[in-house]
């Protein structure tokens, strides 16, 4: 590889970088919104998110309960639609801003699950195709 080659490739990388971070900051400020519109306020200046390159198990994304930050594994993120990163996302800040925690379960829409607070992502399709009771799930939870 010649030296341009390799300045392409760096570019590219820090680029990338810097989509999925202006992805992360986008989707933070999208939660506050849907949050809002069903009522409740959250206050993103207690919260962040970054990626990570590996988690000593086999889990795709956490919330720190200690730091309340969320971490989402990297090479997840990078291959996963904008559904499937809303998706858990959404399912870490449940954890990190909602206190909430896993809820099991096929009582959703046609049998579909019951929450995204599942322990792992489901199709994400279903997920963008019921998203308004899945919101409603997720922030109305307590009521
Ligand atoms: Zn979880």
């Amino acid at each position: 590889m010649n030296k341009y080659a390799a300045l392409i490739l760096l570019l590219a990388a820090l680029a990338c970088g810097r989509d999925n971070q202006a992805r992360i900051v986008e989707l933070l400020a999208q939660f506050k919104q849907d949050a809002a519109r069903h009522g409740v306020a959250v206050d993103l200046r207690t919260t962040s998110a970054r990626l990570v390159d590996s988690f000593h198990d086999g889990r795709v994304g956490q919330c720190n309960l200690d730091t309340r930050g969320v971490e989402l594994l990297r090479r997840w993120w990078v291959r996963a639609s904008n559904a499937c990163q809303e998706q858990l996302l959404y399912h870490e800040l449940g954890h990190c801003i909602l206190d909430r925690t896993h809820l099991s379960g096929y009582q959703g829409p046609q049998g579909f699950p019951t929450s995204i607070m599942r322990r792992s992502v489901f199709n994400c399709d279903v997920y963008m195709h019921y998203r308004a009771y899945y919101l409603r799930e997720l922030f109305r939870f307590k009521e």
